[in-house]
């Protein structure tokens, strides 16, 4: 089975900085990580193809950055990468993203699935993988822990719910985002990591692609008008007294007073 994984590279979360005058988010400068929940979905790709023969390919849409998120994958044994990098691209809302990658994968010599993380941690929208099935018109299902291939163009996936999960099939080629739960990434050997040195990346900028640069970038549908950090915890308060009881009594009347009990 050929799958393709959508692998985002992010910046190291706790190093982003809200700069609330500016109304922007300060990234830290860098080559950034392989987004943390793109790791389980590059390790299914890699278990399926080990499974079922066929080839894993990574994918994303970034700056020349990403090269280092692209090279960490192929460390892993995955066999293609693709970086789909132009100036028209910068300032692309999360559906303009997935046109483009829409464009990348068309443009593949053929798939069987698409794979990918549950949400990037940096914008947390859970918007691509959607929108990238819808753009290829094919099958898609959100947040599986468990993907099991049928064989004939069948697969069946488990999909978590807020109260369990429901047992899906599915047509291939289909768009499958996956949870952390449904594997253990395994870590790249120094064999590997040399030969990821060695391996070609392929670069597509929007002619390669033929992505019309007014349906993308600045010209997204949507925009960010302001940004804010999340408002600081209230600051807690110390119960003190000499015993445990008399620390139980005004923790009592604390939340008496306060309409808790
Ligand atoms: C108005 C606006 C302007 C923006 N401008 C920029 C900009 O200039 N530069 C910039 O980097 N970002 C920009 N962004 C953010 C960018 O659109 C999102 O980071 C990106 O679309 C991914 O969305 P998400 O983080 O919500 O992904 P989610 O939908 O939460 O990601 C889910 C999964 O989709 C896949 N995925 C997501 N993004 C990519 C990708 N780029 N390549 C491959 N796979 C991917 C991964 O598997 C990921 O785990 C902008 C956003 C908005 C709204």
């Amino acid at each position: 089975m050929n799958v393709v994984v959508l692998v985002k590279q992010v910046p190291e979360i706790a190093l982003i900085k809200v700069d609330e005058a500016a109304n922007k988010v300060v990234y830290p400068e860098g080559p950034g990580v392989v987004n943390p929940q793109d790791e389980y979905a590059v390790e299914e790709g890699l278990r399926i193809k080990e499974q079922t023969g066929g080839k894993c390919m990574v994918i994303t849409v970034g700056s020349e950055r990403a090269e280092s998120a692209l090279r960490n994958c192929l460390a892993l044994g995955v066999d293609e990468a693709y970086l789909l990098y132009d100036d028209a691209f910068t300032g692309s809302d999360q559906q303009a993203m997935a046109k483009i990658l829409v464009a990348g994968i068309r443009k593949l010599d053929g798939f069987d699935l698409i794979l990918a993380g549950r949400a990037a941690v940096d914008s947390d929208a859970s918007q691509v993988p959607a929108a990238v099935a819808a753009g290829l018109d094919i099958p898609q299902a959100m947040f599986v822990k468990k993907f099991e291939a049928l064989g004939d163009g069948q697969a069946t996936v488990f999909r978590t719910t807020e109260d369990g999960y429901d047992v899906v099939e599915l047509k291939l080629p289909a768009v499958v985002s996956v949870i952390k739960e449904i594997n253990e990434p395994r870590l790249p050997s120094l064999k590997g990591k040399m030969a990821a040195k060695k391996k070609q990346i392929t670069k597509w900028s929007a002619a390669d692609l033929g992505v019309d640069g007014s349906e993308v970038g600045a010209n997204s549908g949507t925009k960010n008008v302001s940004v804010a950090p999340p408002p600081p915890r209230a600051k807690g308060e110390f119960i003190e007294g000499e015993t445990p009881d008399e620390i139980a009594d005004k923790l009592f009347n604390k939340l008496r007073e306060n309409q808790v009990l």
